[in-house]
């Protein structure tokens, strides 16, 4: 079995640097620097020479001023550490041509590279928000690029030849697919219930659970959103149990709407209780109170069939009597980052009328994304199959452990002795503050021994090209098959080689 690689004992990798010699002052303040150093200035290399020697390993393609910069970078470490070292530790400056060329070509590959790039999710967390939530669909990739590379009638109302309206794209879908009057997208929900809260409430009082005080993450926290929009938070009930009465007796002439938000990444189990959707709506009616339901990742299909805990579509949403809903493009809609308002006619066209509207309109890439995802629920059935996130949501998890399986079978014999390698059964979360208590079966590959830490094989791994993200859990770092696409698994067998054999390129 080959002994663990240097790298795997300490927990402190990092991807190589050149070092960097401790500051200290000068050791001469003032005039020229003694003869030693003079002459180690004087053997560094100038910058056309190295960028000649760049140049001829094809770094001729990057363009110049990228080039020099990184050469320029070098130099000036060099001479930094010449200069600033004290004298036990300069002949430990490593002054060679070949160290400063290494330098400059690592510093010139991160200036070039991409920053937002690729990684392989192995977290087994399907809406991971860090990681970018949803995958898009082909058919909606397809679109997105067909309207990019091209003008389009965005605006243009193709019959009358007038300006017309970029909503049209999905509000015909939206409503058909929802059973609402009208519908409006703007750049996410936070922008959605914003755009509401503002519009419809500004300077009154906007009546919510203390139950439903939610933070999600990312600073998006109910409270805050609502006094941004200018409108005034009455709280109601207590944080496990408010009634319906609740809310009846605190509205007064200032109330402009009642308010529900999904509770999307937690859950208040016990003693509780809650106003349904159906009761607070008809309170609304009664009274002549709009009810608006922010309801965080709105799906269309109902998930229960495939084990997944029970979730209110949007349809039922809507058919309850609310006023308006709001909810994310990009979580289990699996469509673009998008917020989408469906809802009562005068109230949407009220929204869409406000000027703050302008300010977080939707773009046209991802409204073709949108479009297009949004045509896959013509039927149903076809788009759990064509949108990525509801198939890894809803695949067997036989299917599941099969992939784990063929990427385990990549693996050379010897790596997989090293790191112990086993494929076992797990489970994993849903993620993007959506179904927070489902547990999806699933199959992981569970790496590490006493010779290779979780930790260390974690860091390792983010470190690779492209990068893989698992968790680690008691001590073994897991790789979860339910998010690692088909595409990722020469990629992730390569990288769990590299972590025993560094020089293995499968
Ligand atoms: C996710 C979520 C939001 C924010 O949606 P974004 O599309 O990320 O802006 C708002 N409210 C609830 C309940 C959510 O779950």
């Amino acid at each position: 079995m080959p002994s663990a690689p240097r790298w795997a004992r300490s927990a402190a990798h990092r991807p190589q640097r050149v070092a960097m010699a401790p500051r200290v002052n000068p050791p001469s303040s003032g005039g020229a620097p003694p003869a030693g150093r003079q002459s180690l200035l004087r053997r560094l290399p100038g910058v056309d020479e190295v960028a000649r020697r760049l140049e001829s390993e094809g770094a001729a393609e990057i363009p110049r001023a990228l080039l020099l910069e990184s050469v320029r970078a070098a130099l000036d470490l060099r001479r930094r550490q010449i200069l600033e070292s004290p004298d036990h530790a300069l002949d430990q400056i490593d002054c060679s041509h070949d160290a400063i060329v290494r330098d400059a070509r690592e510093r010139l590959a991160g200036l070039h590279a991409f920053s937002l790039d690729r990684v392989i999710n192995a977290t087994g967390v399907v809406l991971h928000t860090n990681l970018g939530r949803a995958l898009l669909a082909a058919d909606a990739l397809d679109h997105l690029h067909r309207i990019a590379a091209a003008y389009s009638n965005l605006e243009l109302d193709l019959v009358t030849k007038e300006r017309g309206s970029r909503y049209v794209h999905v509000e015909g879908r939206l409503r058909r697919l929802t059973g609402a009057e009208a519908a409006l997208v703007v750049n996410n929900n936070a922008a959605a219930v914003l755009l509401a809260l503002e519009t419809l409430a500004r300077g009154r009082e906007v009546i919510v659970s203390r139950g439903e005080l939610i933070e999600i993450g990312g600073e998006f926290r109910i409270p805050e959103i609502l006094a941004r929009s200018g409108a005034r938070l009455k709280e109601v009930g207590t944080t496990n149990r408010t009634h319906l009465r609740d809310y009846a007796e605190a509205i007064g002439p200032d109330t402009a709407l009642l308010m529900k938000v999904h509770s999307s990444n937690y859950r208040v189990l016990g003693f509780t209780a809650s106003v349904s959707t159906r009761e607070l709506t008809a309170l609304g009616k009664e009274r002549g109170i709009p009810v608006i339901e922010d309801l965080g990742s709105g799906s269309f299909l109902d998930l229960t069939p495939h084990g997944l805990p029970h979730e209110p579509t949007v349809q039922a949403t809507v058919a309850a009597g609310v006023d308006l809903v709001t909810f994310s493009g990009d979580k289990l809609l699996g469509g673009p980052q998008a917020g989408i308002v469906v809802g009562r006619q005068d109230l949407v066209t009220r929204l869409a009328k406000n000027p703050l509207n302008r300010a977080l309109r939707i773009d046209k890439l991802t409204l073709a994304a949108l479009e297009a995802t949004l045509r896959l629920y013509d039927d149903p059935e076809h788009a759990r199959q064509a949108i990525p996130t509801l198939r890894m949501l809803t695949e067997p998890s036989s299917l599941v452990a099969r992939r784990a399986r063929r990427c385990y079978r990549r693996i050379p014999a010897k790596v997989a002795q090293s790191l112990s390698a086993r494929v076992s059964e797990d489970t994993g979360q849903v993620g993007g503050g959506a179904l927070p208590l489902a547990e999806l079966p699933t199959t992981v590959l569970a790496l590490g021994n006493a010779d290779f830490s979780a930790h260390a094989l974690d860091e390792r791994l983010r470190h690779e090209r492209p990068p893989v993200i698992g968790r680690v859990k008691d001590d073994r770092l897991l790789l979860d098959f339910r998010t690692v696409q088909d595409t990722d698994l020469e990629d992730l067998a390569r990288a769990i080689a590299r972590l025993v054999e560094p020089d293995h390129d499968a």
